[in-house]
This record gives structure tokens, sequence and C-alpha cells, in this order.
């Protein structure tokens, strides 16, 4: 092991409790700070609860910008985009743009597949080495498609994926129905699915919970909670946070992990981080009468389903470049008519029991960034669609950097 440090992590969703966990396992010793009253109440509070390994497929693509001008007119239910002549906007705007070629799809998306491998190992480690509990099980996914062109799109995925070790299985109708016979309602509307049998799940704001207290536990963390950071300095040898209320908290090192908020704090350090909001919305239910034990994403209403415990956990939607969290109603019904398109007996829908809506912290190449950006000072953020499924994997990206083996 190299020499302990003092790391101060700024954010306590799931990329800082994971970063925290996996520095104080190292010998480290760690203060999250958040200006929430507990770990898990930013984007990593509802999410759609996929630990989704395999599915590592970039948002930006040949078929994405293709999409592009009927997501401008607002064409498309599930996919919005919210125009900006904000100077950081159209720079994250042009490096999607760059992004979206088809050989650009493809490195990004094996970029995200190894970074999947590592944190589902990363993530039993932390599993097998604490008493984490967070409705964790490995129920499988399929994702269902509704048209020969997107069916015959995602096999070509697959076969890429399959090159680096995937395991995927390609389902007609009739075996979606064997497979999970709780589809069978909608077996005439399925034209082909794929089928990943170690896909997992996981409730990612016990994740936060649990980990605080692991933390503790181990005698080299702690928590401070409800403390705004104001800014970040980087300039001395050693870096500090400065908090809303002046407190300065110094440190060997300070790692980024503000979700969408990070690059507003990267500013304070004069370094532009390209992150642009997306955000998306989440309900939780009872299940209904048909609910599918196997997590379910549903590729043409653009929904999620996953059984968390005794719920449903149903998510989707993204409104790239909208900042708030509020539950726009419109759009908050739009996600259950999706959801009722695409299994009406999933849920019951009429018996929402809790809506969320969070902020995606996308990259215009679909990865974290995970890199030392001033002094000292290392960011663990710009998780997007997949924050719950990398977070381990990359929280072991930095202990690395910190001790200089990256
Ligand atoms: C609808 C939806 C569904 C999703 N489904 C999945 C899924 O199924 N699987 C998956 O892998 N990912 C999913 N995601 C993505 C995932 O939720 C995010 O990538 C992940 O939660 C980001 O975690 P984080 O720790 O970086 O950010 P956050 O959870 O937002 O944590 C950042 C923390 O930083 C704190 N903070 C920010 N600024 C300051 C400051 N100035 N001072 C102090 N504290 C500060 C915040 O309070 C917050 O607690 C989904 C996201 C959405 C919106």
């Amino acid at each position: 092991m190299s020499q302990p440090q003092t790391v101060t992590v700024l954010g306590a969703g799931v990329v800082g409790m994971a970063t925290a966990l996996t520095l104080a396992d190292r010998g480290h010793r760690v203060t999250v700070i958040d200006a929430a009253e507990g770990p898990g109440l930013g984007t990593s509070f509802a999410n759609g609860a996929q630990l989704s390994y395999a599915y590592t497929d970039a948002l930006a693509s040949p078929a994405t910008l293709a999409q592009m001008p009927r997501l401008v007119l607002g064409a498309e239910p599930a996919f919005r985009l919210r125009l900006s002549l904000d100077p950081e906007f159209l720079r994250w705007g042009l490096a999607f743009v760059r992004n979206s070629s088809a050989g650009r799809f493809r490195r990004n998306t094996l970029a995200g597949l190894a970074l999947a491998f590592r944190s589902r190992e990363a993530l039993r480690r932390l599993v097998s080495d604490h008493d984490l509990e967070f409705a964790h099980s490995c129920p499988g996914k399929i994702h269902l498609y509704r048209s020969a062109k997107s069916f015959a799109s995602a096999q070509k995925t697959a076969a890429l994926k399959a090159a680096q070790g995937v395991r995927q299985q390609l389902l007609d109708p009739d075996q979606v129905v064997a497979m999970e016979p709780m589809l069978s309602a909608i077996r005439n509307d399925i034209v082909g699915a794929l089928y990943t049998a170690d896909e997992e799940v996981g409730d990612p704001y016990r994740f936060c919970t649990s980990a605080r207290i692991a933390l503790t536990a181990t005698g080299r963390g702690t928590g401070l909670f409800g403390v705004t950071v104001d800014r970040i300095e980087a300039d001395e040898q050693r870096p500090a946070v400065i908090t809303a209320g002046g407190q300065r908290i110094v440190a060997d090192r300070v790692v980024l992990c503000a979700g969408s908020q990070s690059a507003a704090l990267a500013r304070s350090l004069g370094i532009s981080l390209p992150i642009l909001p997306m955000k998306g919305y989440s309900i939780t239910t009872p299940p209904g009468p048909a609910a599918p034990t196997i997590s379910v994403t549903d590729v043409a209403n653009r929904v999620v389903f996953a059984r968390l415990g005794n719920r449903m956990r149903i998510a989707g939607l993204a409104d790239l470049g909208a900042r708030d969290t509020n539950i726009d109603p419109k759009r908050h019904r739009a996600l259950v008519r999706s959801a009722r398109a695409a299994l009406p007996q999933a849920a019951q829908y009429d018996s929402i029991e809790s809506s969320w809506a969070g902020l995606r912290p996308m990259t215009p190449d679909s990865l974290p960034i995970t890199r030392t950006i001033a002094h000292r000072v290392i960011a663990n953020t710009g998780h997007g669609a997949l924050g719950w499924t990398y977070a381990a994997g990359s929280a072991e990206r930095v202990a690395d950097i910190i001790e200089g083996r990256d």
C-alpha cells in the first residue's frame, strides 16, 4: 500500500460514497462533504437501479445524430433537447457531434464496457468486505425491440461486445415469453430481444446510506452533511475546499464527485469540464399483476423496469439541457404513459408511491471524467446515464491515481 493520505471527497452520491469507501479500504483517511442532509439525495436517489454492465452504449451515435431534427422540434416524447446559446452548451454540443461517428460510438461504448467490467468486480469486493444492504440481486435483463431496424442495429452492437466477452442471447418472441412469462400479453408486439443473464439491480440510495455506515465502521472515514462547498483552491501545496460558511478544509487530495454540479465547482479552479445535465424521471410503485422479475428495457418506449425488493422502479425520459429537478407534471405523465404503453400490467400505475426527477451528468462521449484536473485535485464525475453502474470501478481508478498506479 502507498503512504496513507487525507482525502476530501466532495459529493456523497453513489460515485462519492463508492470512492470514499474504496479509499478508506486502501488505508486513506477520508472526509465526505455534501450540501444535502445525508448521502444519496442527489441524482443517486431514485434512478433506474440498473447495474447495467453490458449495456454501455454511448448516447452519441449516428442514430442519435439522425434524430436531432426531431429532438429539436420536440417530436420525440421521451427525448428532448433544450437549446441554448450559452458557450458551454455550444462547446458540449460540438463535442457531442464529433463523438457521433460510427467509429467514436464503437470506441466510447467499448471504453464504457471495460469500466463496467471493472465496476462489477469492484462492487463485489465492496459487498464482500462490508455489511452493505441495498436490495442487490442479479435478475438478468431483457432489451425488447419492437422494430426490425432497431433489433438489427442492436445485434451489430451485441456482436461488437461479444468479441469482448459479453454473453448476450438473441431471443425471438416465443423465447422472450418462455424466459419471462409476464411479457406474454405483449408477445405480438415484440420483434426480438437481447437477454443478458448477469445484469444486476440494486437500490442506489440504500447503497449510499449503508456505505456511510460502513465508512464510519472502517475508523478511517467521516461525513460532513448539510455543508455546501463554495469553491476549491489548488494553488498551494495542499488543496482546500472552502465552504459557503467560509470554513477552509485542507487535505492531501480533493476528489470532485459533485455530479451535475461538478462543472460549476471546477470553474472555481479555472477548469472547464464538459458536463451537461440530462433530466430524467422515475416512479416507484407496487408490482402489477404481470410484473416481470427480470429487468426490462423497452427500447421503443425508452423506459426501464426493475424489481427492487417488493417494488417496481420505472425510469425514463431524457431532457438534455434541463437544469432543475422539479417534477414537471407533463413530463411525469409522459413517463407513466410510456411505461403503460410498454408493459401495461407491470406496475400499479394508479398507486404510484413516489415520483422523482434527477439530472444525469452527461459528457459528450458518455464516459466519466476520472483524472487529475489541478494540483492534487482529481475529478470523478460525468457518469451520465450509468453512474450507478460505473461508480465502484471509477472509485478504484481514483484510488489508483492517488497511489500513483494509474
Ligand atoms: C431517471 C434516471 C435514471 C437513471 N438510471 C440509472 C440506472 O439504471 N443505472 C445507472 O447506472 N445509472 C442510472 N442513472 C444515472 C445515475 O443516477 C447518475 O449517473 C449517478 O447518480 C451520478 O452520481 P453522482 O454521485 O456523480 O452524482 P449525485 O448523486 O448527484 O451526487 C452528487 C452530490 O454532490 C453534492 N453536491 C453538489 N454540489 C455541491 C456543493 N457545492 N457542495 C456540497 N455538495 C455538493 C450533491 O448534493 C450530491 O449529493 C440514472 C439517472 C436518472 C436521472
